[in-house]
């Protein structure tokens, strides 16, 4: 008896006919085909993707900087998928994020099959206060890492956003013999006077230098390095 080729097939599933090339193999059987196409078997093995989470109250959306149409962040901290993502899955669904060992939060994007890892509060920042000044770092006011509301964010130069660290507490102060010998910079001595003459005390500022408040004080009252402006 000769063998019967199967051209087509029946899928019981979608209820269409479809070519034999549409079909898996049976392992069991040699010239046998599944019952369900390979489309069908796809879909029933990936369960349908949760529905979009909705949108906070007042959230707004901005496209990440680097990755319009790719991710959104919002007003709330979160980031999402943009409709470019080439998963579906990924497509206006929230991103979970991942504290680092520094206790801020962090998210892999990834474009064109370039993962990256960034840090929320920079995504933020970027998107609702503007893109970040050369050298400036992003200082989150009440001290809360996790808490990344554009309200609670702001740059600072690395220095202020030090002192800022010790007065909320985030950042253990360097005392005494602990500070070792520190030697200032010309740039750290400007930055001294700057950042006293906009009130944030010797005491702050002698810690996140790591130099003594008696240097301090001679740098602000202009007792030592005077050939400064
Ligand atoms: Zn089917």
């Amino acid at each position: 008896m000769p063998e019967t080729i199967i051209t087509e097939k029946f899928c019981r599933r979608c209820q269409a006919r479809k070519p034999a090339s549409a079909f898996y193999r049976r392992r069991d059987a040699p010239i046998g085909l599944m019952a369900h196409c390979k489309e069908c078997q796809r879909l029933a093995r990936r369960p349908a993707p949760p529905p979009p989470a909705p949108s906070l109250p007042g959230e707004e959306w901005r496209p990440v900087a680097g990755y319009e149409g790719w991710y959104e962040v919002s007003n709330h901290g979160r980031v999402r998928g943009g409709l470019k993502s080439y998963q579906v899955t990924y497509q206006g669904r929230i991103l979970r994020h991942t504290v680092s060992d520094y206790g801020y939060c962090t998210i892999n994007l990834s474009r064109g099959g370039n993962k990256r890892l960034h840090f929320v509060h920079r995504l933020v920042a970027a998107a609702f206060i503007g893109p970040r000044p050369e050298g400036l770092e992003v200082n989150h006011r009440n001290g809360i890492k996790t808490d990344n509301r554009p309200a609670n964010l702001e740059y600072l130069t690395p220095s202020a956003n030090c002192i800022h660290a010790i007065e909320t507490g985030l950042a253990p102060a360097r005392e005494g013999e602990g500070n070792g010998q520190a030697r200032l910079t010309e740039s750290q001595v400007e930055e001294i006077r700057q950042l006293y003459a906009s009130g944030v005390t010797q005491k702050a500022l002698a810690q996140a230098f790591g130099v003594g408040k008696a240097n301090v004080s001679m740098i602000c009252g202009r007792k030592s390095w005077r050939h400064l402006p």
